[in-house]
């Protein structure tokens, strides 16, 4: 007689199941993210900004094992689980003051950049460092500001640098969580792990999670599943288009909705297998412009590039 299997068994013996979340994998994030900010600046009319966003990353991957961990307290981690939360959430998380020296060791790293910087650039970088240490208070609230996606009023060529420390810290934070505290359940929309918004999302190929649909959290750099040809901003299912620029990147696209009026870029690895979300989504601002003269709005923005939300 045959047994039925317990709801446990099923999921265990289902070797194709998708997985999940893929969370960042310290080795290699920035590194890649680098290396690709570098192949896009190639020709590109966003040069200067593409290579200064990568020795931004550099200096994140070089920063990223100095970051010491504290675990997270168990309490937490329970009333996640019971609660459906996600346990590293960003917003009102008690940062410790080393985050603000990622944030410095990441100015020094573009200080000492050849060839140096352009004029523009470096005073944001010098201004940040005497922030740093005169006016920590006025950086914290910075950080507030961004985590929360206030975008407005916020000092706009300074976000990218303090936004990129923050990712680090996160990021090393996501690096080394055990996918097994995450709750079994997660709200829609945002990061399973920090609840930060996603920057876009990438059809992956090869292993489990061969073309399955993942967004990437803009924070944390962790990856979770959505199901493809779904808002990623309300759910809908059923007023879902797809564009793309005439002419251009094959493995670039942008996912609309008709219900909500908003979009974000989806990202095809089978058509490119260096495709990274938040170099990509920089390297592909035409199509933004695209999309907000067909009248939808971005659902979010990318954390290494902010416009004052009262302009
Ligand atoms: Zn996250
Ligand atoms: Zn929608």
């Amino acid at each position: 007689m045959q047994r039925i299997l317990e709801r446990g068994e099923i999921e265990s013996t289902d070797h194709t199941r998708i997985p999940r979340v893929q969370l960042p994998d310290s080795s290699s994030v920035f590194v890649d993210r680098a290396a690709r900010l570098r192949q896009l600046a190639n020709d590109h009319t966003l040069a200067g900004y593409l290579n200064l966003m990568a020795h931004v990353a550099d200096a994140q991957h070089k920063l990223l094992g100095t970051v010491h961990l504290t675990p997270v307290p168990t309490d937490r981690l329970e009333r996640a689980q019971a609660h459906g939360m996600p346990p590293l959430q960003a917003v009102g998380w008690q940062r410790g003051a080393e985050w603000l020296e990622v944030l410095d060791g990441l100015l020094k790293h573009l200080l000492q950049v050849q060839p140096p910087l352009p004029d523009a650039a470096q005073q944001v970088v010098l201004g940040l460092r005497q922030a740093v240490a005169t006016n920590p208070a006025g950086l914290e609230e910075l950080a507030d500001d961004l985590l929360a996606e206030r975008d407005q009023n916020i000092d706009t060529a300074a976000a990218p640098f303090v936004m990129a420390a923050l990712q680090v810290y996160w990021t090393a934070m996501a690096a080394h969580f055990e996918e097994n505290h995450l709750p079994v359940v997660s709200p829609f929309g945002v990061c399973p792990v920090c609840a930060s918004l996603p920057v876009a999302s990438v059809v992956r190929v090869g292993g489990a999670r061969d073309s399955c649909r993942y967004l990437c959290c803009s924070l944390c750099s962790t990856e979770w599943h959505l199901v493809r040809v779904t808002c990623s901003h309300c759910e809908d299912t059923e007023s879902i288009a797809y564009h793309r620029i005439e002419d251009g990147h094959e493995g670039i696209k942008a996912e609309s909705c008709d219900k909500c009026k908003t979009y974000r870029k989806i990202f095809y690895q089978e058509k490119d297998l260096h495709i990274e979300p938040v170099a990509d989504d920089l390297g592909s601002l035409a199509l933004d412009i695209l999309m907000g003269d067909a009248g939808y709005m971005r659902a979010s923005g990318n954390p290494l590039l902010w416009q004052d939300g009262a302009d």
